[in-house]
């Protein structure tokens, strides 16, 4: 069976991932670690860019959101009290024939009898409860009173250090806290590159408020945080904001959004914008017996605050935007022939490079130096590459399979030897249009700065 265009998609985008550096398979060199992931030099970048623009929009941006970074290790009364211990769990199935282990919303039924997606056996258990949460013990001792979990998202130790952030801070409802870390899911069936990964990162957005704010919030998030998407070179027409109906909300939920990318794999989930009401500082109050109320200054009221979270994955929006800059295109080779160009079609921002920088001729020791002392100049403002082996359209390539949306090329114009008007100008390429156009290099800095941002 042939496999289908948006496979055969994937299967390339993963190729390249591995080929230049964006992403390895963990501990590969050892056979792997199932849905566990090691950035490499351009991914880490990539990721870096994310996170960090994240980061710029969602606190330094804001008057009224502060962040914090919380231990991944947490105590176990944590997990109970916000009900991950007894219910973060996935219903699980196993096959007696082939031994998989399943998630109960992947086996198959054909004509009322349940099947095996692996190997068509029917004899199947009934579904079990099994928890995602990684057990770990704490200290020298391995018994039940050592039991703490590798945390399974980011949002409790907001939830838990909502107080001491409050009293720090001086923050007036509605305000946030926000945060970027690691999290981990013993997730079932890992799959999907990065997708569903045992181990990932999370930037997630507590944003406090007050009961009757709640669902207007929630809409408020959706817009900003589709516009994000957006800013970073994600089209609209392939995001999508599900309404989460009635039956899949968490009961303490009133509403919830999940932001969906038209991945080549099909409409998956990049993101949960929730209305959690007063659930989880609810809870710690109750378990903890300290107090996580609010004292209104002017209503002289006090009052556990509601709460809307935007959670978002770091790793499946890196992928998003793979997927998203992914494309081929024609572009004459060096004998003017057109070939296919592999290009990632990065927003500025995001892109890993942002300018490679090529002498026309190794060679030519001034072309080399003009080169070097433009890496010089661009490299306080921006991530740069020098490049001086092989033909330039070669070097161009490179840089385009990796998503860099500029080229300077130092050629003998800029010596000045053809025309003296020409003295220390550059050939500045886009990436895109492929456009090429002359820059005198104290100009350099300034307009590629103003084409990143
Ligand atoms: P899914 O239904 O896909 O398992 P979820 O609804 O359980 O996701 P949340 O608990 O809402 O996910 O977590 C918030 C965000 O964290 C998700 O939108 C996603 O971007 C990210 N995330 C959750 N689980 C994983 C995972 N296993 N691998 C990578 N990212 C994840």
């Amino acid at each position: 069976m042939s496999r289908s265009p948006d496979a055969q998609r994937m299967e390339k985008i993963v190729s390249l991932c591995k080929r230049r550096g964006f992403v390895f398979q963990s501990s590969e060199i050892y056979g792997g670690l199932n849905g566990c992931w090691d950035y490499g030099p351009l991914g880490v970048e990539l990721k870096r860019n994310l996170k960090n623009y994240w980061w710029h929009v969602m606190v330094h941006e804001r008057d009224d959101v502060v962040g914090m970074d919380g231990s991944i290790l947490m105590n176990r009364a944590v997990w109970k009290a916000s009900g991950h211990e007894d219910t973060f769990s996935d219903p699980m199935v196993d096959c007696r024939s082939c031994k998989a282990r399943l998630r109960a919303d992947q086996v198959i039924e054909r004509k009322g009898v349940r099947q095996c997606p692996n190997c068509g056996g029917k004899d199947l258990t009934e579904p079990r409860p099994f928890n995602l949460m990684f057990m770990t013990y704490v200290g020298a001792t391995e018994d039940e009173s050592s039991i703490t979990y590798l945390r399974p998202e980011t949002a409790q130790s907001i939830f838990v250090q909502f107080k001491n952030v409050l009293e720090v801070s001086r923050k007036k409802l509605p305000f946030g806290i926000a945060q970027i870390g690691k999290a981990f899911r013993n997730e079932i069936n890992p799959r999907n590159f990065t997708f569903r990964s045992r181990e990932f990162e999370q930037m997630e957005l507590e944003y406090f408020c007050r009961a009757e704010e709640g669902m207007k919030l929630l809409d408020y998030w959706l817009e900003e945080r589709l516009k994000f998407y957006q800013n970073i070179g994600i089209s609209r027409e392939k995001l999508h904001a599900r309404t989460v109906p009635d039956e899949e909300r968490a009961f303490y939920s009133k509403g919830t959004y999940d932001i969906e990318y038209d991945f080549p794999f099909g409409w998956q989930e990049l993101e949960g914008v929730a209305y959690r009401t007063d659930y989880d500082l609810s809870q710690h109050q109750n378990a903890s017996g300290k107090s996580l109320e609010y004292f209104d200054e002017e209503t002289k009221q006090r009052f556990v605050p509601h709460v809307v979270e935007p959670s978002a994955g770091v790793d499946r929006t890196v992928l998003a935007l793979i997927c998203e800059a992914y494309s081929e295109d024609e572009a004459p080779d060096e004998k003017g022939e057109m070939e296919t160009r592999l290009v990632l079609r990065f927003h500025p921002r995001m892109a890993p490079i942002k300018c490679g920088v090529f002498p026309l001729l190794k060679n030519k020791e001034p072309l080399v130096a003009k080169a070097k002392e433009i890496i010089d100049l661009l490299r306080p403002h921006l991530t740069v590459f020098y490049d001086e082996s092989g033909a330039i359209g070669r070097r161009y390539r490179r840089q385009d399979e990796i998503g860099t949306p500029f080229g300077v090329t130092v050629d003998f114009e800029t010596l000045g030897e053809k025309d003296a008007a020409l003295c220390d100008t550059v050939t500045l390429r886009e990436r895109d249009s492929m456009k090429q156009e002359r820059v005198a290099i104290n100009d350099l800095a300034a307009i590629l700065a103003s084409r990143i941002s």
